[in-house]
């Protein structure tokens, strides 16, 4: 590789380097500088912190730079956060953060940023994050808006400057022009990006795959690309240490199929509910067997929000073939008052269920509650013999970790059978190959996998990124 030092164009790696997700790539061209994501990176933060040890909020910024959880660099961070961190506030040094998906590991730092920083995403992915806001605030994840530290009563939320896309729409920030393509993710509204830069094209997919539902989404993006000629392409790896698998969205609506139909006890089925095509899995297979899909409380907000875009497609919260499980909070009692403004919109609606009425319902349930929610299956009171399908992703990455032995424990205690059935949201290796090959870069950056030395072997110019390192273009 030949380095150019009179180059006017970069890259610099803040995050995702020899990790899955933690994306923060920092892209320079001439006075123009632009991030492309600013994600949480999980491996890193669980180095140092877990439940009852985690940055304190009283410190503003202060902890997440010192144990380099997010890079310590000027002119990018909010006001509140710098003063309580005993330092001063900065004028904003960068143009744009261009999200690529509604996902932690790539947005979820964007709360740390300052809000006058426009930050640029796709309209499906800013309905995603409506409906996590109403899901509940989290000091690392406020995104659209957040709430001034130290928090007082009564204080409004101060808005962030975002600017929504579709697939197709080109934009300018600075000297750039940026082109955000759709591609196939497990959530909806992901994006990937060719930036024409005073050098040439670069290409970021984000997260992406080719066997899911809508593969042709990611093959638009492949030929958009590749008629761009980029110079540069920064590609996921999750795994690209995985050959060629047999997964797909049917195989999962096939097995799941036949566990909920041959049997009239209770089904539970554990999915991320970020996942729409999953959701849309398990709703079609409440359906076609008379089942209602009972949906927790608080993932309402997703099918009140996402109903907006109809491409999306998903059912409506009154739809008959949905219900709303209750939980028990402070009363026990199923008080009004129990529960968040937020979700007082939904409890008037007349398919609310408490775990009695599931329990009542069971041969008509398939519930999608997770291991967060297992304390309902003692409100259940169930006999045994109950399903448990589990149908979410690897540990690590979006999801937090959680433990898999403590789930197996709550399943033998209640005598329930699991099952496995799963298809992954980011491409197999042979697919990245396939997708480098066809785009055929002058360079990759692998990001966003353990990995990067197996793109090595089989693309040339494929660069070893080091953390912190500029890369002219
Ligand atoms: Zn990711
Ligand atoms: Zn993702």
């Amino acid at each position: 590789m030949i380095l150019r030092y009179d180059s006017l164009t970069s890259l610099t790696f803040y995050g995702g380097v020899n990790e899955i997700g933690g994306n923060k790539i920092l892209l320079e061209d001439k006075d123009t500088r632009v991030f492309l994501d600013f994600g949480k990176g999980f491996t890193r933060r669980a180095k140092y912190f877990e439940n009852f040890i985690n940055p304190r909020v009283t410190n503003g910024i202060t902890d997440f730079l010192t144990m380099g959880l997010v890079p310590d660099i000027p002119g990018i961070y909010r006001d509140d956060l710098l003063e309580l961190g005993g330092k001063k506030p900065e004028e904003p040094e960068i143009d744009a953060v261009l999200l690529t998906h509604a996902h932690s590991d790539h947005a979820d730092y964007i709360s740390f940023l300052n809000e006058k920083i426009p930050v640029y995403m796709g309209k499906g992915c800013e309905l995603i994050l409506k409906s996590l806001a109403d899901r509940g605030r989290n000091f690392e994840r406020e995104i659209l808006d957040y709430s001034p530290k130290p928090y007082k009563y009564g204080t409004k939320p101060i808005p962030r400057d975002v600017r929504t896309f579709r697939t197709g729409d080109k934009f300018t920030v600075g000297s750039l022009e940026v082109e955000p393509i759709h591609v196939d993710h497990s959530v909806p509204g992901a994006y990937g990006f060719i930036i024409y830069t005073s050098e040439g094209p670069v290409v970021y997919t984000g997260d992406l795959r080719l066997h899911g539902t809508n593969s042709q989404m990611t093959w638009d993006f492949v030929e958009k690309t590749t008629d761009a000629k980029p110079i540069a392409m920064i590609t996921e790896g999750t795994r690209i240490d995985i050959p060629m698998k047999k997964e797909s969205e049917e195989t999962v609506f096939g097995d799941s199929y036949k566990i909920v139909s041959n049997t009239n006890r209770l089904v539970l089925a554990d999915f991320n509910f970020k996942d729409i095509d999953r959701l849309r899995t398990f709703y079609n297979i409440a359906q076609q067997t008379g089942r209602k899909l009972v949906i927790k409380l608080n993932d309402a907000h997703f099918l009140k929000h996402l109903e907006e875009d109809e491409h999306l497609d998903i059912p409506k919260l009154d739809d008959e073939h949905i219900a709303i499980y209750l939980p028990k909070r402070k009363s026990g009692k199923y008080d009004d008052k129990d529960y968040t403004e937020k979700e007082r919109q939904f409890l008037n609606l007349n398919n609310v269920w408490t775990a009695d009425e599931i329990a009542q319902n069971e041969a008509n349930s398939v519930c999608c509650i997770g291991f967060y929610s297992f304390t309902s299956l003692i409100d259940m009171n169930l006999e045994p013999g109950a399903q448990y399908i589990h149908s979410a992703s690897e540990p690590y990455n979006e999801e937090q970790e959680i433990s898999q032995d403590r789930v197996d424990a709550w399943l033998e205690h209640f005598s329930m059978d699991r099952h496995q059935s799963h298809c992954s949201g980011h491409a197999t290796g042979t697919d990245l190959l396939e997708i480098v090959k066809n785009i055929a870069p002058k360079s990759i950056y692998p990001v966003h996998t353990e990995h990067p030395e197996i793109y090595q072997k089989s693309v040339e110019n494929t660069i070893l990124i080091k953390e912190c390192m500029k890369y002219p273009l």
